[in-house]
């Protein structure tokens, strides 16, 4: 059995935690850190279509306000380290980055998620961090006055532990949800874990049947709603808006979405557009009228019951335009869950925000034992939030840890 000390040892080599030891490293901390797959940054590699959205062009405080309840909690560590301050830092790196305007995405320059990692990973070990790979952390307990990492063969003993392993999405990257079980061990609470940012499940055949159409519509589940590409595929829905509720699903068991597959037009100008086309010589036909695909006009007629799924405007009677309409403006869309935490991009859940200072992200009850990334129970929407989360909470972890 192996036994190894040092100042500070780091759990996860995520983007959370590659931050975090070059943070730790850079002020001349011993900072070591363990990674139970046999390389850094797993997810960086595969994020963004192995693009990385790194991060967003949004002010910190407009970034606060996309993480729903955890919105206050995370306002410091965004203002502390701000998403202009990732992107100067990534450039200070060599990183050239640019802005996708679509959705404020900010990318780097090369497209290129390798070139991210690499420059964490360079960063880290030029600062002096030391990483263990293949080392994977069973258990974590408090020892005479810092902590203890178990590991399969050995132990750690470290004056301050940070912990980011992530959540349980993407197992195949390596986040099995480990640190929930350590965090319960220790008596604080961690909220339920359920897939978030990830794909929805649809019974509906004539769903499937779409497979392949992406469309710029607004997505509602109850009162949330969201604007962004929807795509139909084989088994539901996916692309950013429906990836972006999926949490109304996953956390909140709605099991129907409504579609407005034309936000653009109103419903009254859609209703005027179709009398207009109706009295027409030769009258037109649907298609004509809505800007969509010709698959999906069709699924909008039959879906307002229409047997011809492209017809005449004037062979359409006046209940059954109203249906058209209603569909065309929020096709109903049965849902019956989430394709689950192997297709999601982020775990909602996790340790309760009530358990951490949100200046230090040290657990309250358990001194030297700090949490920050996705362990959290915070999320974001896509477009760079949640690499942002995972940079400005290991940031403040690092400095809080580094005082000696
Ligand atoms: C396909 C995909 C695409 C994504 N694209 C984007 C994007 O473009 N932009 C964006 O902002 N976010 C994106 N995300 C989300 C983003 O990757 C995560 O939110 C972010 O990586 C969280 O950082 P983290 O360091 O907290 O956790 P992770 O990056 O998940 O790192 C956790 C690390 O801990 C290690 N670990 C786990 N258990 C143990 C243990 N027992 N012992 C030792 N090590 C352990 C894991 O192997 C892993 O390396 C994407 C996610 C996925 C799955």
């Amino acid at each position: 059995m192996s036994e190894t000390k040092t100042e500070i040892c780091i759990v996860g080599a995520g983007a959370a935690g590659l931050w975090a030891a070059a943070a730790c490293a850079r002020v001349g901390m011993q900072t070591l850190v363990l990674e139970k797959t046999p390389r850094t940054g797993s997810k960086v590699l595969s994020s963004g279509g192995s693009r990385c959205n790194l991060t967003t062009t949004l002010e910190a405080d407009q970034t606060a306000r996309h993480f729903g309840h955890a919105h206050d909690f995370i306002r410091p560590a965004l203002r502390s380290l701000t998403p202009q301050g990732v992107r100067s830092h990534f450039e200070a790196l060599g990183v050239r980055t640019k802005v996708e305007p679509e959705f404020e995405k900010v990318f780097p320059a090369s497209d290129s998620a390798l070139e991210v990692r690499n420059a964490l990973q360079r960063d880290a070990r030029e600062a002096g961090a030391v990483f263990r790979l293949g080392s994977e952390v069973v258990d974590i307990e408090p020892h005479e006055g810092g902590w203890v990492a178990h590991l399969r063969d050995g132990r750690v003993l470290c004056e301050r532990l940070l912990l980011c392993t992530g959540g349980k999405s993407f197992p195949k990257t390596g986040t099995t949800g480990d640190g929930y079980p350590w965090l319960r061990r220790l008596g604080l609470k961690v909220v339920d874990p359920v897939p978030a940012l990830v794909p929805l499940a649809s019974p509906a055949a004539w769903i499937h049947d779409l497979s392949g159409i992406s469309v710029d519509g607004e997505l509602r589940f109850g009162k949330r709603r969201r604007r962004r590409p929807v795509l139909f595929t084989h088994k539901g829905l996916s692309g950013p808006g429906p990836m972006d509720l999926s949490d109304c699903v996953t956390r909140g068991g709605l099991r129907e979405a409504r579609l407005d597959l034309v936000p653009d037009i109103s419903w009254e100008q859609l209703r005027a557009e179709l009398v207009a086309g109706a009295g027409r010589p030769g009258s037109p036909r649907l298609a004509s009228i809505l800007p969509l695909p010709r698959r999906l006009v069709e699924t909008v007629a039959r879906q307002a019951g229409l047997a011809d799924g492209n017809p005449r405007l004037n062979q359409i009677p006046k209940a059954a335009r109203h249906r058209l309409i209603d569909e065309a403006k929020g096709l109903r869309i049965p849902i019956s869950g989430s394709l689950g935490f192997s297709k999601a991009e982020v775990t909602a859940g996790g340790l309760a925000l009530s358990e951490v200072d949100r200046g230090t992200m040290e657990v309250r009850k358990t001194p030297g034992l700090f949490v920050f990334g996705e362990l959290l129970d915070l999320t974001g929407p896509i477009g760079g939030f949640n690499f942002q989360a995972a940079f400005s909470t290991a940031a403040l972890a690092a400095r809080a840890a580094s005082k000696r």
